[in-house]
């Protein structure tokens, strides 16, 4: 089961399902809203319970993105209809037991870095 916060802990989450598909993603709403890059994780909408107040903003007509809105890390990404949520790997409080399995929307990159562990797979090339 983790846990995890934001920067001031008005909200924090508990996962009590089995995360799956750590992933960053570099696609250009991921670093506007982070600031570099947004790695998460996915696990089913009722495997995790949200405490306190999370402000969604509609980032899409695919997608919604939660954030505190004291402090306003970000904290979520949920597909309208999927039954998941992506919760930020960063938020996570204390070890979180999973290894990041690939890169996403690598083409949307910023030109201010490389990636680094090209072991992982990475979508949207080649
Ligand atoms: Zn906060
Ligand atoms: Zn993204």
């Amino acid at each position: 089961m983790l846990k995890g916060s934001c920067l001031c802990g008005a909200v924090r989450f508990t996962v009590t399902g089995a995360p799956f598909d750590p992933a960053a993603c570099h696609c250009s709403q991921c670093r506007k809203m982070s600031g570099h890059v947004w790695a998460a994780a996915v696990v089913a909408e009722d495997g995790i319970e949200i405490d306190g107040e999370v402000r969604w903003f509609e980032a899409s007509p695919r997608a919604r993105r939660g954030f505190c809105p004291v402090c306003g890390s970000s904290l979520f990404w949920q597909e309208h209809g999927s039954g998941n949520m992506d919760f930020a790997l960063g938020a996570v409080d204390g070890p979180t037991g999973l290894r990041l399995g690939r890169h996403i929307f690598t083409e949307d990159k910023g030109d201010y870095y490389d990636i680094a562990e090209t072991e992982m797979k990475q979508e949207g090339e080649g």
